[in-house]
């Protein structure tokens, strides 16, 4: 009897294709698989492209001059696609179709600003920004000489503009219908971060997704595992660009992970967990510079207590909401504060309930909390402090909380039996 083949996923986010010796360092990576083993690769922008794809959204949508920043983005995937396509030895002539794919889609981008409309604004983004995936997989397929897969018209769901909402039946539908005969033709490279609705237009599936991405594939597929390969070496207990002294897990639990990602540890998008825990499909953090290290398990695993963790949000807000003749925040007044910030689609961080105000700390969006002012102006007095920190030690210990409060002045602290929040004034 043939040997099944089997899946594995793995994830390259934005500073593993970032430049064309990053891209040649995961053909290395994906080199290294068997024969026996088939690969999904998910892809996310290159390097900082989606923030640049943001800016010059929001730039053309204000109706202002966005061509600087274009031409270098534009230069950018031009001059990393030369690079990789020199080091082939000429082999691969500027004219083949993988090198017009990516003319024509930075054509289709340019074309596709000048046709922005005003208002609309979160429709337009995802039209737009979706660009960054489309661009780095275009790229990488090619160096690879692996298949290019449109996610969009498989990956299907609401309207809910940047961050669409998974329709998970029609998904697994389209993905077990149209992916398993290309893998027999080898590793496939599709976008992490987008989707698409029912009608044909692009979603993205929030910031930081393409993880996400991974785990749904993995999940349809029935895949073996899926691997995200970082520029850290694993899953550790704090982001090593701001704490000095990080461990790493070498094994920790689906549900940890998915508290930690909750709080804003940058490393997994929290949605990602889920799919992937309920078919126990194990996933590896790994770091992209030293392939072959342990890196971190995560999978249906008991451990003894953990190190603790933190986590820091930056760009924090913190609003506060009076009532206007100083009575108490009644439930009813509580009901109209959360019916408008869902519908301003602000996320609330924490939150905390005093006799007269009702306070909440959610990710800074000036265009959001202008809505929300807008909204309840009238009902309450509203007072916010911006450029804030909000801080979370997940396992703490008494140690762990002096040596992260020492020093600042804290604007809202909550402790529950394993977690230590608090925010403060950025540093
Ligand atoms: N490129 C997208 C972002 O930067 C998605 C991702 O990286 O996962 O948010
Ligand atoms: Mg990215």
């Amino acid at each position: 009897m043939q040997e099944a083949h089997r899946l594995k996923v793995y994830k390259f986010g934005g500073a593993s294709v970032r430049d064309a010796e990053a891209i040649r360092n995961l053909a290395r990576i994906v080199g290294k698989n068997t024969p026996q083993e088939q690969l999904l690769i998910v892809v996310s922008a290159m390097g900082k492209t989606t923030n640049a794809l943001e800016e010059i959204f929001h730039l053309a949508h204000a109706g202002q001059d966005y061509a600087a920043p274009l031409t270098a983005l534009r230069e950018y995937h031009a001059g990393v696609a030369a690079a990789l396509l020199s080091e082939a030895g000429g082999q691969i002539p500027p004219s083949t179709a993988n090198q017009s794919h990516l003319a024509n889609l930075l054509a289709q981008l340019c074309e596709q600003l000048t046709t922005l409309t005003p208002g609309d604004y979160d429709r337009q983004y995802d039209q737009i920004v979706s660009y960054g995936e489309l661009l780095a997989t275009s790229i990488v397929a090619q160096a690879l000489g692996a298949h290019w897969l449109d996610c969009r018209p498989l990956i299907r769901t609401d309207h809910t503009w940047r961050e669409g909402r998974l329709d998970w039946p029609t998904t697994e539908y389209n993905i077990r219908d149209e992916v398993p005969p290309l893998l027999l033709t080898g590793p496939v490279v599709t976008q992490g971060f987008l989707g698409g609705t029912a009608s044909g237009a692009t979603t993205t599936l929030g910031r930081e997704g393409s993880d996400y991405t991974a785990a749904i594939f993995a999940y349809c597929l029935h895949a073996e595992s899926v691997t995200i390969w970082k520029d850290v070496a694993g899953l550790l207990n704090a982001d090593p660009k701001i704490f000095a002294d990080t461990v790493r897990y070498p094994e920790i639990s689906y549900q940890e992970t998915i508290e930690m990602a909750y709080y804003g540890a940058s490393v997994i998008h929290p949605k990602t967990i889920k799919p992937l825990a309920v078919q126990r499909i194990p996933l590896y953090v790994k770091s992209f510079l030293d392939p072959t290290a342990e890196g971190t398990r995560i999978g249906d695993c008991r451990h003894a207590a953990l190190a603790p963790a933190f986590i820091r949000k930056a760009d924090q807000c913190l609003i506060s909401f009076e009532s206007k003749d100083l009575t108490f925040i009644s439930e009813e007044n509580l009901e109209v504060i959360f019916g408008a910030l869902a519908q301003v689609r602000l996320k609330i961080n924490l939150m905390q309930n005093s006799a007269i105000s009702f306070s909440v700390c959610t990710d800074f969006s000036a265009y959001r909390l202008e809505k929300l002012l807008n909204h309840l102006r009238d009902h309450f007095t509203i007072h916010y402090n911006t450029g804030l920190e909000l801080y979370t030690i997940k396992n703490y210990d008494a140690a762990s909380i002096q040596r992260l409060t020492m020093g600042r002045e804290l604007l809202l602290e909550q402790r529950t039996r394993l977690t230590f929040q608090f925010v403060c004034r950025d540093a």
